[in-house]
């Protein structure tokens, strides 16, 4: 038997998984022409959905780019700096230059420092072997620095082809959405006169002087939260509105918990401070050290919510990071949760997140 396969983009058709590519739904396979959910919205409402690859698939079509010359556009969280990160891009960047984009500045509270964000997003990114170009913040969702961001795409790529690049859930196809939007209005630095088309990797958006912006699919990588968590906890955990950062005072040997993903404990110090930057909609429980175990082992997924049903068992186990805080006001950022700023140094603290999570001290944002 015959694959069956998209008239849009050739495809082979799946009808399992709607974030894979190739998804469309089972009665749609009855029709003498089938088309791809991807294809299918492009056409019909000009307007992109995320698909997701495995990154072994993702690495193949990254070097299939990496002999092109162009501006590659990395887009992560600000939120799960680490967990949107993508290993290997290096690799398929050769000699691009490339623009780190960071999403979802709408949910920073206003006592954030926008330029401290910057700033350690470009020495997190130089640790990780990238020197970006420019980093800039966004909010695909509100708009946010979006003609800068296109002012400086324009910019940036010197006449030449654009890639977009990020993991799944940072914001990609909400970004991309909003280019489209712009650049078809009068008077916009990147315009597009053309529909956008799909090609079996990449969705080509032709600009007006014959390059094009290209999407690449959403790589799925592993050490973000949100392949731990099924579809109503993965919302709760995402901030949606401006946070609203909770604080807390404590003393040495007081341990709280957000929800159930993870925890803080302050070893030792002075009472002190400490200040909760998480999504609104997770609630915090204090306790004392001592009975910290035995209260998750018997409430996590009940009191201690996320993680709720199925993703109880498939959360990992929580693994303890201890940090000393010397000299100055740190963040302990929990990748793809939030952060705690720690008011005062001269503390001990420990973080329990779930394995393969992120955890890193950060200068404080604030
Ligand atoms: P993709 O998988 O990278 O293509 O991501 P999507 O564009 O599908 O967005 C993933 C999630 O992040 C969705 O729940 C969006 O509503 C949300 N999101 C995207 N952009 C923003 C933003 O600028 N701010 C906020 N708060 N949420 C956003």
């Amino acid at each position: 038997l015959e694959p069956i396969t998209c008239i849009g983009c050739g495809i082979e058709i799946q009808t399992d998984d709607p974030k894979k590519e190739g998804y469309a739904p089972a009665a749609s396979l009855e029709k003498e022409e089938v088309i791809c959910r991807r294809c299918f919205r492009l056409r019909n409402y000009n307007e992109l959905q995320p698909v997701s690859l495995s990154g072994d698939d993702f690495l193949a079509i990254l070097n299939g780019i990496g002999e092109k010359q162009g501006l590659v556009i990395k887009v992560i969280d600000i939120f799960d700096f680490n967990g949107s990160w993508i290993n290997g891009l290096q690799r398929f960047v050769g000699q691009k230059d490339i623009l780190l984009i960071g999403n979802k500045s709408d949910v920073l509270p206003k006592s954030v420092n926008r330029n401290r964000l910057i700033n350690w997003m470009k020495a997190e990114a130089a640790k990780l072997g990238l020197k970006p170009v420019d980093v800039l913040l966004i909010s695909a969702h509100k708009g946010h620095g979006m003609e800068e961001a296109m002012a400086a795409i324009d910019h940036y790529r010197k006449g030449k082809d654009v890639y977009v690049v990020g993991c799944t859930n940072v914001g990609k196809s909400t970004f991309i959405n909003r280019i489209i939007k712009n650049a078809t209005g009068m008077g916009e630095v990147i315009t597009t006169s053309h529909f956008p088309g799909t090609t079996l990797d990449l969705v080509e958006i032709p600009m007006d002087d014959g390059k094009a912006i290209y999407d690449t699919p959403g790589i799925i990588n592993e050490h973000q939260i949100a392949h731990h968590l099924d579809a109503k906890d993965l919302k709760a955990i995402t901030p949606k509105k401006e946070l609203k950062p909770k604080v807390f005072q404590l003393n040495a040997q007081q341990t709280l918990f957000i929800g159930g993903l993870a925890r803080f404990d302050f070893m030792a110090g002075d009472r002190s401070s400490f200040t909760i930057h998480v999504s609104n909609e997770l609630t915090i429980h204090r306790t004392k050290l001592e009975n910290a175990d035995a209260l998750y082992a018997s409430h996590r997924g009940g009191m201690l919510a996320p993680p709720t049903g199925e993703s109880v068992e498939k959360l990992p186990p929580l693994v303890r990071h201890e940090f000393s805080i010397k000299n100055s006001k740190m963040d302990v950022v929990i990748s793809g949760l939030g952060w705690i700023t720690i008011q005062h140094p001269g503390v001990v603290v420990a973080v329990h997140a779930p394995r393969g999570v992120n955890v890193v001290l950060r200068p404080s944002l604030i």
